[in-house]
């Protein structure tokens, strides 16, 4: 089986067809994403409660809560806001069409589409609401991570990180500001199910800022008392 790659974007699709719904994770897992799936509105909801996404596929005609009703929760939600939706429906008449967008779903595929025609919408929404998400290359200050060649320089030298220490650089520098709990960061490097001592997540930020700086360099990771770690700001001014 496939390593679940922490990193990679995740994917919630909802669908009660089990066949579509089947075929819509195999394509996406096969581009990279992590993807979860839910049959009914309810576990959807329950889903996206317990960890949000980065992107939602969500059926219009669902046997219990409607797409429309789960779509109009989510924009309701300070959390879910933003959250990027794709709306499926077999209807394809304009004024549902209006509907579908006027709940706030970002983009609108009729059924009967093409797989590759969604998956190429999924990568365009992505890459506009969170080109971090899925750029190959990120860097802030002198610091470079290289998604494809696991690879992390500063000003020029490589930098040699374990693979967790990789991913919680990956993680941290993609929203430099803000600081993370260590459950967010528990949850986002080792996954919901792991049970770790939230100690670990010391641990490793420890190793990463050693790896990252040498004695005269200044400290892109921030420690905030009592909340978290982030990845500094103002160090990329
Ligand atoms: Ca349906």
């Amino acid at each position: 089986m496939r390593q679940k790659d922490q990193t990679a974007p995740r994917i919630l699709v909802v669908e009660d067809e089990a066949s579509l719904g089947e075929l819509l994770a195999y394509n996406l897992e096969a581009e990279g994403y992590v993807v979860e799936r839910a049959e009914r509105g309810e576990e959807a909801e329950l889903k996206l409660l317990e960890h949000s996404p980065d992107l939602v596929i969500l059926d219009w005609m669902l046997p219990d809560i409607s797409g429309i009703e789960i779509c109009r929760r989510l924009r309701a939600r300070e959390e879910t806001k933003t959250l990027p939706v794709i709306m499926l429906t077999a209807r394809s008449e304009e004024n549902e069409r209006v509907r579908g967008l006027s709940v706030g779903a970002d983009d609108y595929v009729v059924k009967p589409f093409s797989v590759p025609e969604l998956l190429a919408r999924v990568r365009a929404l992505l890459r506009r609401i969170s080109p971090e998400r899925i750029a190959s290359r990120l860097s802030v200050g002198d610091i470079e991570l290289d998604r494809e060649s696991y690879r992390v320089r500063r000003s020029g030298r490589d930098i040699h990180l374990g693979p967790t220490e990789f991913r919680l650089l990956d993680h941290l520098i993609q929203k430099p500001g803000r600081v993370f709990t260590r459950a967010q960061l528990l949850d986002a490097i080792w996954g919901l199910s792991a049970e770790i001592d939230e100690r670990t997540v010391d641990v490793h930020i420890g190793r990463l800022r050693k790896a990252l700086s040498r004695a005269t360099e200044a400290d892109p990771i921030r420690t905030v008392r009592g909340a978290g770690y982030g990845f500094d700001d103002r160090f990329q001014k």
